[in-house]
Formats: C-alpha cells, structure tokens, sequence
C-alpha cells in the first residue's frame, strides 16, 4: 500500500485477542494521530477525542461538547446532532467530557449512514459555530421574569444540578478529586453549578481554539468500511489546518508523605433514618505502562471487592457498620487509582470502616488470600476478555475507550487490547505460587501514603445553605445592572426565546445527510429459533455463533406465587445466588461460580402479552460458560435451585440492605425510570407487578422487611423456603439456549440430565388483581430538579397499534419535547414512551428544572403535532429514525434472550414485519392522526412527580390538584 492521503504510518500490528489488524498513522501536515483497525465487525465504530484539560469547575470543556454539536459550517441548523438521532441508523451517537478528555464517538452497521455520521461529527468539532448565544443556551445564563428576578439557566447547568443532587455520584466525584488537589483532576469537567456561572464567552471561544485542533485530535477506526477511504476522508477536513504545537499534557499529580482526609456535606431531610453517611479510603497507584501489573491491578479489585465471596467484601458487611459496599481500581486518568469503602454508615462509626479497611488489608497481605479466590477472579476477569460483550454498546467503541487509558498519555495504545502475553504471564506468577496479590497490596495500598478518606456527612441545612448562596449570588448580580442593563437582558432572553422558537429553513435542513427510503432493509430480523421438549420442559434453541460459549436461560413461571409474594422476588433472587446451599456457604459457592462458570445472574422477565390483559411473569437464571464449563455450570444451578439455604437471617439482612441501598442510589440518577415504572402501575398488571418488583413499592418494602429483621423477626427464611416450593418446577418452567448447532449436540445430554433432576408437581396459576393507585401522584426526595411524568393506556380511549406511531412518537422525542423542555425549557431530557403491547403511553422529563411548565407542554403536544405539515425529507427522516430504533445492534446472548421474551409475549415475526411495513408507508397524515392519541393523555392522563418536597408544595399552591397524594421516598 503507497503512503495514503496525507498520513505516514507509523505501526502496524496483528491482534488476534480482538481479530484486528491495527495500523497507528499520523497526520504529516497538522500532526493528527489516528488509529485504524481493520476487522469484519459490521457495527463500524469512529471516535474522534480531544484532550480536554479543565482550567477550574466551570464545566467549560463538558459546555464546549454540547456547544459545537450546536451548529457547523456545513451543517448550519441549529442542532445537526439531533437532526441526524432523528434519520439516522446508528447503533452510537453522543459526546462525552471525562476529566482529561472529550470524546465524540459514532457507530454504524450501514456504510453510507456511518459516512454521514462522520462528516456531520468532524464539521462540528473544527467547524462550530460557537456564539455567545450558544453558551447562553447550553451553558448558563440569567433568565429574568416579570418582575425583574434573576434565575440561573442552561442545560448543563441543570444537567449537573441533576448529578450533583446524587449522593453516589457526588461520592465518586469527591473521592477522585481529592486524591489529585494539584492537577487538572482536582476540578469538575463536568461543572459545579456553583461555579458554572464565572465561565466568559471569552474563556469558553479561546479554548475551542486551543484544544479543537487536530494536532490535538486522536482518531479512531473500527470495523469493516474500507481503511483507505478512512484517511481519505480525514485529510479531507483537516488539510487546511497548518502545524501546531500543542502542549497538552496532563500532569503528573505529586505523591503525598501523608495520608489525608476531606469531609463533604451533602443534602439529605430532616429524618433520622436518611442521617446516613457514606465513607471512601482512596489510593493514587501511579502511571503504569506494565500491561501486566495494569491487569493484575484490575484483578486485585474483583478479588478484595467484585463477588459477594471478595474478602474485603465480605469483612465489610459482615461488620455491619453499613448498608452497602462501594470501590475498586480507576483506570481512566492518567495516574491510576484504588478506592474502597462503605454507604450507608453512621458518621460516629467512619474511623472504625477505616480502620477495618486497612485491618482487612494487612490481614490479607500477611496471611495471604485464598487460592479460591484467586482462580475465581482471575477466571471471571479471563471469561470477560476472551468473552468481550459489551452488551448494546458497540465494541469498537469499547475497544477505543481502553486504548485510549494510553493512548492520550502517549503511552502505548495497543497495549491495553492485546491481553494474551500479560495474562500468560501473570497466570505463571501465580503457577508458580508467588504472592504476587498480597505484594501488590503492600506495595500499592498499605505503604503508599497517597491516600485520601472522604467522608460524605449528612446535612439538613446543606440544600437550603447553597440556595441561599445561589439567591445571593442572583441578587448581587441584580443589584448592579441598570435599567439599560436590565433592558438588554431581557431583550436577550427574549431573543434567545425567538431563536429557539424559529425552525431551521427548509434549505438549512437539507443540509442534512439523509439516506433514502430505498437504503433501508425492508425485512425485520430474524432470530433463529427452534422449539422442543426436553425432558418434558420446553425449549428453545437459537443456533448462532457464540465463539464456544453457551448462554443458558432458566425461566420459572412467577404465576406459581400469590400476590403477596411479588414484592420478594428480587430478595428471592438474590437470596438463590448469595446465601450459599447446604453443603458450601456463601463465599464457597459464590468462588465455586466464579472459578466454573462465565457468572450467572438472576432476575425477572416482566412484560405484557399480546392481545391480553395478562402479563407474562418469570424469574430467570441466565447463565454462561465455554462448553466445557457446561457441567459445573448446571452442577451450580441445580445446587441453588435444590439446596440454596435460606436460614441465616443474619446474612438476609446483609441482602437486604445491599438491595435497598441500591435502589436507593437509582432513584436521583434513573429518576424518569422510577416515574415511568410508577405510571406503568396505574395501568396495566405487567406495568403493576414491575413496581411491586423495583420500583418505589419495592423500596418500601424493603425497608419495612429491613425494619422486620432488625427486631429479630426471622419469617423470612420460612417465606423464601415457600417461594422455591413453588417456583422450582419443572412443569412450570422453560430453558432457552443460544449456542451453535454443534455445540447444542454436545450440551443437549448435560441439559436433560440437569432438568430430569428437577422436582416436578402440578403447576398452579395466580391471577393477580392489581391495587388501585391515585392519579395524582408526588414522590419526593431532596434534589436540585425534578422528574415529571404523565401518561394513559392509549387502549382504553380507543387506540389500538399501528406501526406510525413509532414514526410519531420519534417526532416528539427528537422534536417537540426536545425544543420545548430540553432547549426551551432546560431540562436534560425530555421523552415520549410507548409500549405497544401494554398500551401505555407516558411522557416524562429528565433532570428538569420545571414541574408545571412541563405538564403544559405535554399537553400541547396534541395540538402542536395536529399542526404538524412535514415535507417529504422530514418524513423519510422520522421513518428512518423508527427503523433504526428497530434494528438496535445485538450480540449473540441478547438476540437470543430477546427471541425468548417475544416468544413469551406471543411477538411473532409475522406480527414484527407487518408493525416493519407500517413504519415503512407511514405518511405525514397517518403521523397527524397520533394527535388523537395524545389528546386522551392531555385529558384523561395521571400524573406523577418525583422532586423536592418544595417543588410540590409549590406546584400545589399552583394547581389544586397537584401533587395529589404525596410520599417520601427519601
Ligand atoms: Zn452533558
């Protein structure tokens, strides 16, 4: 191959770990390196990262992200970013900031969509049209009201009041902060909304310039698009850019001789039981360019803190000095980092955690750590790599964000992918019986004195103590504008308001890439499925190829429970997996599933069913091992279907806890989930039963059953002993396999042995009447912004499914709501769900700084969509945003897993293209007659919020009836 476009190679490499050939080239005239990696992986990947070094807490690089995907040269609309998520296939399309770095990542499986994607990402990063304007918007600004009040405004101002009002992110932000005071990780990339308003357009234009330059630019191919035309492309956009010296090198932070320590408040009410208090011990490791030390490091974290059998772990809970346990290595900045510690403690016990941690620690260096866990931890973090599933996200993408651990610090970025030789190496250190863990230990945590305590204290006053400083900070700001001043402000808000408000020309727009209609694939995909008996259980075969791995699924029918038996599901769950069996406690078992299997997790599968009422209701094993795993890992099963013991109300305790402390640390993070599960509840019995099983009932059942177990009330075990005589059936359950044919031949045997050892009784059948629940509802919790819900079962005001409004609901998302709550009204987000087997439709808000101002725009939807008259690209636009919502990307085990839902919800492939050819024909009319649909939620829908106690009062003082029935959810 001649020298390409421009680019000189540098390297070039075979990586069989990942089947790639990878070459390393670099820009000869701007200096750009770029990584291209050549595989047959469909789901193409690029990535184009800048270093990104925070001067301070403004936000200013994480502003900067969201500022140039408002608008470039080529694409001059105001948000090409979500005219391309409204037409686009992509299996990835978004931009994230990290504390070093930002990082604009897309990913395809269709070429000319992947071509688009990338044209439209590299004119926003070195052609934005950044304004004043722009980080008035998405920065910050002052919006003033009537009469004259100021308020700050901005969507990432809001975004990180949202995740500022997390105790766990603020936790992982502080702990990780603390530990480099001296460099650029001692600031917020993300931005504190205490410090985003001292962020200038002077600042914030100057930046763009220094750090949007592809000298500064590292470029990431993935996939099986033509490698040439890659660095074709590229040279392309960045030809006309000269040389540049760029100096952007994170600094080394400076290691401590002493151990330090930083107490945070954070808010919480006024109860007793949220006084809690959460406790990190933080390490700062080094920079390390040992592949295998790096991987050892990340092994040493599964072993003191992965498994429920991690010693650590294990010291820690049993102590009972908190609810939950939270930590391991930090891997993404430049000098590594270790953290362990505890939620949910009480703040007089934060030196005893400390103390046990590092007691725990030299325990563990001393005496040594068991072989067991070793081999089990070494084998689950070998299943992952060799294994490599990354789940809906791409792996090229993953593959980018490991490389670039080196890659930014210009360390080797091959390095980090190529796992054979340093995983070979450290499994003969350990062949070989040297102490290697325990050295580590010693070396890295017990004698380095880089070590930060951050103690996030529980404070009543803490939320009203910074309101009052932000009032103060409006007032000032206030008192010294004059009235020209005055003036001027708000004939800019006033503009701005007219700017959002104006559409973008018809001309504009067509700047647009857009596929057309013919480029899509009419026929929907099709799992491959066969259906069997096996031992009298049902089961469904997928013949695919999954590199040796056999995923397994176990479905037992949760009908076999009454209702009030629901709520204990997920302890049940849990309490299979994590109380040990008969012959091995917890820690044996749980090192016993880690040494034998690639893990087995459990959990329900909830959905409605096609044409009915009813849901179809399961608890699932889903388990995974290389076929020659296959054994121990139905050894494993039938132990904990059989023989799980359910008798140590001590250890149920600890479960408890640990699962309502996570559910806890969801509810200000996965807010709009919590208000979407909620809604579903009041309408439909899958909707119902879901909440019963995570959602705020479930919270509250667990701290009923957590205050039950406290005052000795040991029922528990009797309750769960109940719920396995029912559910471990074999006349009511069934197995779904995804596995090659050939390997299926081989498994077929081990499988039936393993369901003929089954107890098998009649099936017996709950019908399951669901509670009523108010239709106003408030759910409240201390936080900086709120979460607002509404909704209605389309069915029961004459909607019945078709295809269009997939098309439809792709309108509101990526169009009205997201100018009205998200670019007009601030709020992060803002969607539109419906679920067409329930019926149920809901719009909800993210991070959202209204609560009234919402609900209003929810409800203009129906007439704003009834205006609507789209050209015909605008159509074509939304149908094929619908079709790529369809075709998400899926790995082996997913498409497997997702036959067997549809199988069970009566989803047929014959139902799945006609809903296909819907999407397919649907005009702007048929998009105009969903109006009808979303009239019945604007008059006939309920309501739910989650936000602060005094967000609903207000609403209330608003509306007489909001916010209805309100409960504390924390
Ligand atoms: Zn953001």
């Amino acid at each position: 191959m001649t020298l390409p476009h421009g680019f000189e190679t540098l390297r070039a490499q075979d990586i069989p770990e990942i089947n790639s050939h990878a070459r390393i080239f670099r820009h000869r005239r701007t200096g750009a390196q770029l990584i291209s990696l050549e595989n047959d992986d469909s789901n193409k990947v690029f990535g184009i990262t800048f270093t990104t070094m925070p001067p301070d807490s403004s936000g200013l690089p994480h502003i900067l992200e969201h500022a140039v995907l408002c608008g470039s040269r080529k694409y001059p609309v105001k948000d090409p970013f979500i005219q391309l998520a409204r037409g686009s296939l992509n299996t990835f399309l978004n931009a994230m900031t990290y504390p070093d770095k930002t990082t604009y990542p897309v990913a395809s499986q269709n070429l000319q969509d992947f071509y688009n994607l990338v044209d439209v990402y590299l004119d926003a990063v070195f052609f934005p049209r950044i304004s004043p304007r722009v980080l008035a918007q998405e920065g910050w600004r002052y919006e003033p009201d009537e009469d004259g009040q100021l308020k700050f405004q901005g969507v990432v101002f809001n975004e990180m009041k949202g995740a500022w009002s997390s105790p766990d992110s603020l936790l992982g932000r502080e702990s990780e902060q603390a530990l480099f005071p001296d460099t650029i990780y001692g600031h917020d990339s993300g931005g504190d909304p205490q410090h985003i308003p001292d962020l200038t357009w002077e600042q914030f234009r100057q930046y763009h310039e220094t750090c949007y330059h592809p000298a500064n630019a590292r470029i990431w191919f993935y996939g099986d698009d033509d490698p040439a035309e890659r660095l074709r492309l590229i040279d392309d956009f960045i030809r006309e850019f000269g040389p540049k010296q760029v100096s952007l090198e994170v600094p080394l932070q400076k290691r401590w001789s002493e151990p330090r320590s930083v107490r945070v408040p954070y808010d919480v009410t006024g109860d007793e039981e949220q006084q809690k208090g959460h406790l990190t011990l933080n390490w700062m490791l080094d920079e390390f360019s040992d592949a295998e030390l790096t991987l050892g490091l990340g092994i040493l974290d599964h072993i003191l803190l992965g498994t429920p059998a991690s010693p650590l772990r294990v010291a820690l809970i049993d102590s009972g000095l908190g609810e939950d346990v939270t930590g391991g290595t930090g891997n993404h900045l430049r000098q590594m980092t270790f953290s362990a510690g505890m939620k949910g403690i009480d703040v007089a016990d934060a030196d005893a955690v400390e103390r046990l941690i590092l007691d725990t620690l030299e325990t563990l260096a001393t005496t040594g750590i068991e072989a067991e866990m070793i081999e089990a931890a070494v084998n689950t973090v070998e299943f992952r790599l060799r294994e490599n599933n990354t789940g809906g996200f791409p792996r090229g993408l993953a593959l980018m964000l490991r490389a670039m651990t080196s890659w930014l610090h210009e360390r080797d970025p091959l390095a980090p992918l190529a796992f054979e030789a340093p995983l070979a190496a450290l499994k003969d250190r350990i062949a070989r019986g040297q102490p290697w863990f325990e050295q580590l230990i010693r070396q890295w945590l017990l004698e380095n004195p880089h070590r930060a305590t951050v103690l996030l204290e529980p404070d009543p006053a803490a939320g009203e103590r910074r309101l009052a400083a932000e009032r103060a900070r409006l007032e000032e700001a206030r008192n010294a504008l004059n009235a020209a001043q005055m003036q001027d402000l708000k004939a800019e808000a006033e503009a701005l308001r007219l700017a959002q408000e104006t559409p973008d020309t018809p001309e504009a727009l067509a700047t647009i890439p857009l596929l057309r209609l013919e480029d899509l694939e009419r026929q929907s995909h099709v799992v491959p499925v066969a259906e069997e008996r096996l031992q009298g259980v049902p089961l469904l075969t997928h013949d695919l190829f999954t590199n040796g791995i056999v995923y397994l699924d176990l479905a037992l029918n949760l009908r076999a429970l009454p209702r009030d038996l629901l709520p204990w599901v997920p302890l049940f769950s849990a309490a299979l997996l994590e109380m040990g069996t008969r012959h091995e406690d917890y820690v044996r078992l749980s090192q016993r599933i880690g040494r034998k299997t690639g893990g087995i997790r459990a959990g329900a599968l909830l959905s409605p069913v096609v044409g009915s009422e009813k849901c179809s209701a399961w608890l699932t094993l889903r388990a995974k091992g290389t076929l020659a795993q296959a054994q121990d890992m139905l050894d494993i099963l039938r132990d904990v279907l059989l023989d799980a013991r359910f008798d140590d109300p001590g250890r149920f305790l600890q479960l408890a806890l640990e699962e309502k402390a996570g559910a806890e640390s969801g509810l200000i993070p996965g807010g709009h989930a919590v208000v979407n599960a909620r809604l579903g509840a009041h309408f439909s019995e899958a909707g119902w039963v879901g909440e019963q099983m995570g959602g705020v009932s479930n919270l509250l059942f667990l701290r009923e059953r957590i205050r039950q177990s406290e005052d000795g009330n040991a029922e528990a075990g009797a309750i769960l002993e109940d719920m396995r005589q029912r559910l471990v059936n074999r006349n009511h359950m069934l197995a779904n396999v995804t596995l090659d044919a050939t390997g299926m031949d081989a498994f077929r045997p081990q499988l039936g042995d393993f369901l003929s050892s089954l107890p098998a009784s009649p099936p017996q059948r709950h019908s399951w009447q669901r509670e009523a629940l108010p239709a106003r509802e408030g759910l409240s919790l201390p936080a900086q912004v709120n979460y607002v819900g509404k909704g209605a079962r389309l069915t029961d005001h004459g909607y019945s499914w078709h295809g269009s409004a997939m098309v439809a609901r792709g309108w509101l998302n990526t169009s009205y709501l997201w100018e009205k709550l998200r670019v007009q009204g601030g709020a992060y987000g803002g969607f539109a769900v419906h679920d067409r087997l329930s019926g149920v439709f809901n719009f909800l808000s993210y991070r959202d700084p209204h609560l009234l101002r919402t609900l209003d725009a929810c409800d203009g939807a129906a007439a704003a969509l009834a205006q609507y008259r789209p050209g015909r690209d605008e159509v074509t636009r939304a149908v094929i945003g619908a079709i790529g919502s369809l075709d998400s990307y899926q790995l082996p085990d997913a498409q497997g897993y997702t036959s067997l839902v549809r199988h069970l919800v009566g989803l047929t492939d014959e139902l799945r293209q006609e809903n296909r050819e819907q999407v397919l024909a649907t005009s702007g009319a048929d998009m105009r007659r969903y109006a009808d649909a979303l009239a019945a939620v604007r008059d006939h829908g309920d309501i739910v919020v989650l936000g602060s106690a005094a967000a609903l009062q207000a609403a209330g003082e608003e509306r007489a009836d909001l916010p209805g029935t309100v409960t504390k959810v924390l």
